[in-house]
């Protein structure tokens, strides 16, 4: 019982927003009655730098987005490597000598 006030929760912080991961009072972090025991994964603090990064970011790529269309639609769109590597489709050499028209 004593320990209540004292007990440590590990605040996962975000390697994405160079929020380091730490212990912290479980008093410390905010009551989210969606995580399995009610309580958020990241302290206060952190969470909200946490959930301010993310509407920054979010708000950055629709940003992005937005200004990014005009010029794609401008410029090659292919060029960004970000197409997959296709291979050339190797045919399947068929058996010389059967029948033309012989689908088997
Ligand atoms: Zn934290």
């Amino acid at each position: 019982m004593a320990d209540e006030t004292t007990t440590l929760r590990r605040c996962i912080g975000s390697k994405r927003f160079g929020i380091e991961a730490h212990d912290a009072p479980v008093g410390d972090f905010p009551k989210q009655p969606s995580q399995k025991d009610g309580i958020g994964r990241m302290c206060r603090e952190h969470w909200n730098a946490y959930t301010k990064a993310l509407s920054r970011d979010a708000k950055a790529r629709k940003a992005a987005e937005r200004s990014d269309v005009p010029q794609v639609s401008a410029e090659d769109p292919g060029v960004s490597g970000s197409e997959p590597e296709r291979k050339p489709r190797r045919r399947e050499t068929a058996p010389v000598g059967v029948a033309e028209g012989s689908t088997e």
